[in-house]
């Protein structure tokens, strides 16, 4: 594979003139199959590379809608399309460093990195990504080992006993943080790799849906990750109070507290429920000093702190406060968009930026609403086939219960306003060009290639692409179905034209004046 090939247009021609990343992807869909195929290649290898050192769900995350637009090998730049914004700011946060090294491993120590952000215009180009998924799972084996060891072990014997299974699907890696549960996540970490050694009890709260049964879930996976041996029981309070009357009806109690002493670690899930529950309290009472005097780990949640349980006793509501008590909040605009992307992801979809704001904007208070949102959008993709509009996500809102907020509509408005104003403005520049050069507007979008006409239509090319960021396509439409290629031979053709005919860059600096005013 010869390495010069990557990037056949060069665009040091342009670079003063249009903005390289627009360029760039607009040459997307000139390139070869086999082009793709390289620039795929080496992507998967650096992928593969960087999944040595890195969490590879958070990969998978963040990085899957990526891929290798470009490889300049004149300025020994490696061009990376990243799909939006947000996702920029996290890969260039949390993966370049790694990307970087992975790329010299891959392809060649002497090469920089670059990034692309998709324009709202274009699609994250499939050609050039890769199934991240198939990929990364060539190294999941050992996980999945052990998980198929934990299947065999006491705590999975716990499981069936009680019925209540820990969920594979609920970890750390899964967990996206913000500023509303690093505290909570950082305790549950510490927890996990130390039970029983740090903060015991841990007690960790929050209202609905903010993730409390996740991070419960992501410590007994973590611990029975590293020790596939230890005894961990998760219960919900619900089930504990089941358990404790059906054995007291039973005579089983001593059976019962018996399951208890070989516990290692014990997780209750919504401990407010065990509120007006006297003799479960008192039972668990017991469970609960037995735990401790034998440091052995316990972790609680509730949607409220120790001090706010109602009809709890209050020695039992003490000894939940004895160590750390966590709270986790309402994740924020920024938090709620991360996850939205992190379950994406995990699908393996994408849904355009812009309109993922809208669901972030309205639902602020609970993230297994903000799941649900998701789910309905995509089933409702899947179904009509098409792609998702903002009428969609207002509707999502609408059956999901929410008042669609009057600023998001705003929001829409502004981006349809930005649109029409930019049609508009630019087709006042194309009026006055066709009348400074005493040729008509129609003749401009005409095949016709007499010289004045070919001259002004290439500049007004260029500026569609410069001072408007239309995309090859829709320049080309504009122009009465020009292809991209037409398009982009046009740009250069202006761009080297301009620097030797003095004439033609006069006239241009006159269009540009009439653009500023
Ligand atoms: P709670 O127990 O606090 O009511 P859950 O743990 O059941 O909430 O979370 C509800 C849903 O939201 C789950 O599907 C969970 O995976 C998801 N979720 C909550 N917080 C996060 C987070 N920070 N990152 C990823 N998913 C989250
Ligand atoms: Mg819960």
């Amino acid at each position: 594979m010869e390495k010069s090939t990557y990037l056949t247009t060069h665009p040091t021609n342009l670079y003063d003139f249009i903005h390289l990343s627009v360029m760039l992807l607009d040459l997307i869909p000139t390139y070869t199959d086999e082009k793709k195929g390289s620039l795929r290649d080496v992507w998967a290898k650096s992928i593969e590379e960087l999944s040595r050192d890195q969490d590879q769900k958070k990969i998978l995350s963040f990085l899957c809608k990526c891929g290798i637009i470009a490889i300049d090998e004149k300025d020994k730049k490696v061009h990376v399309g990243v799909p939006n914004e947000f996702v920029l700011l996290q890969v260039k946060k949390f993966f370049h460093k790694g990307l970087k090294k992975a790329i010299s491993v891959s392809y060649n120590p002497q090469f920089t990195l670059d990034y692309h952000v998709y324009t709202p215009f274009q699609r994250p180009n499939n050609d050039l990504q890769i199934d991240m998924k198939k990929l990364l799972k060539i190294k999941l084996p050992k996980q999945e080992a052990k998980e198929l060891k934990n299947n065999t072990s006491q705590s999975s014997k716990l499981a069936s006993q009680f019925g209540i299974k820990i969920s594979p699907h609920y970890t750390f890696n899964n967990f996206v943080t913000g500023a509303h549960n690093n505290f909570a996540l950082s305790a549950a970490k510490a927890v996990a790799e130390t039970p029983g050694k740090v903060y015991n009890p841990l007690f960790i709260y929050g209202s609905v849906g903010l993730g409390k049964t996740h991070l419960m879930h992501a410590i007994a996976n973590h611990i029975l990750q590293n020790s596939p041996d230890r005894n961990v029981l998760y219960l919900p309070a619900t089930k504990l109070i089941d358990e404790i009357i059906s054995a007291i009806r039973k005579n089983k109690l001593n059976n019962l507290m018996r399951v208890f002493d070989d516990i290692d670690v014990l997780l209750i899930d919504d401990v407010q429920f065990l509120a007006d529950k006297d003799k479960t309290q008192e039972i668990f009472h017991n469970i609960f000093n037995e735990f401790h005097m034998k440091n052995k780990q316990v972790i609680l949640t509730s949607d409220r702190p120790p001090k706010e349980l109602n009809n709890i006793e209050a020695r039992l509501k003490s000894r939940f406060a004895l160590w750390l008590v966590a709270d986790i909040q309402k994740p924020d605009y920024e938090t709620r968009i991360a996850i939205l992307q992190s379950k994406l992801a995990a699908k393996g979809e994408s849904i355009w930026f812009d309109l993922l704001t809208i669901i972030a904007k309205s639902i602020k208070n609970n993230v297994r609403e903000l799941e649900g949102a998701l789910n309905i959008i995509m089933t409702r993709k899947t179904i009509t086939g098409m792609e998702l509009s903002e009428k969609d996500m207002f509707d999502c809102l609408k059956t999901l219960g929410y008042k669609v907020d009057n600023e998001d509509k705003q929001v829409i408005r502004e981006i349809t306003q930005m649109n029409t104003r930019s049609i508009m403005s630019y087709t006042k520049i194309v009026e006055f060009v066709a009348t400074y050069y005493n040729i008509s507007v129609e003749d401009l979008k005409s095949p016709k290639r007499k010289k004045a006409i070919t001259q002004a239509r290439q500049m007004l090319m260029v500026i569609a692409k410069k001072h408007f960021s239309w995309t090859l396509e829709r320049i080309g439409d504009y122009f009465g179905g020009k292809n991209h290629a037409t398009v982009i031979y046009a740009l250069n053709n202006f761009t080297k034209k301009i620097k030797h005919d003095k004439n033609l860059s006069h006239d241009y600096n006159v269009v540009m004046e009439q653009l500023e005013r």
